[in-house]
């Protein structure tokens, strides 16, 4: 065992209702724990860190993970995907509030390349609401900083077109079906009540 379970930084249920608890022990449990063992079972001995062992979320986790994506293909370069996708995609959360707005310089952005919040949350669940089958819809900024929103399909991950990832709306149906059935777009409409700008406006800075 190499790679490990990112463990969630808040309660199971903290959440809800937006995302149950139940979801969250499918989600994280079952889905990212098998994504993790698959990938445990294919690199029994990455190179060239030999048999050390990563912290789940970690920062030293993350970055093999990436090297990892850029570097593999087949079922590595899925698994490896799907890791880092989950631990960016929840890493983002914290309680709900209705009224939570990005801050900082992550907000003056999101106004100068989507002309408003508003417009860009728009754009964003449309990203994710029109993405035919399993994937994920990104923002991520470019090397000069500009924002872009970019739809994703099964494990892939922006780091392969360059860009820095920055939020994530995971839309495999494992991501909403018990909370939610079919109604992907009114899952992703919920979604904005849990993203903890403070992580996206981290990332969008370093
Ligand atoms: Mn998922």
């Amino acid at each position: 065992m190499n790679y490990e379970l990112i463990k969630l930084p808040y309660e199971a249920d903290a959440l809800e209702p937006v995302i149950s608890k139940e979801t969250i022990a499918f989600h994280h449990g079952k889905h990212l724990a098998g994504y993790v063992n698959n990938l445990n079972s294919l690199t029994p001995n990455p190179s060239p860190r030999r048999g050390e062992l990563y912290d789940g979320g970690s920062h030293r986790q993350l970055e093999a993970l990436k090297e990892l994506v850029l570097k593999s293909e087949g079922a590595i370069l899925n698994n490896a995907g799907q890791i880092l996708n989950h631990e960016l995609y929840f890493g983002q959360f914290n309680a709900p509030k209705a009224d939570k707005k990005p801050v900082g310089k992550l907000a003056e952005a999101i106004v100068r390349d989507f002309g408003s919040f508003e417009a860009f949350k728009e754009a964003f669940q449309k990203a994710g609401a029109t993405l035919f089958g399993s994937g994920w819809a990104w923002l991520s900024a470019d090397k000069d900083g500009k924002l872009v929103i970019t739809q994703e399909p099964n494990a892939a991950n922006p780091i392969q077109k360059g860009l820095k990832p920055l939020l994530t709306f995971d839309v495999w149906e494992h991501a909403y079906y018990l909370d939610y059935q079919n109604r992907r777009p009114d899952h992703l409409a919920a979604l904005w009540q849990i993203i903890d700008w403070d992580v996206i406006e981290k990332r969008f800075s370093f």
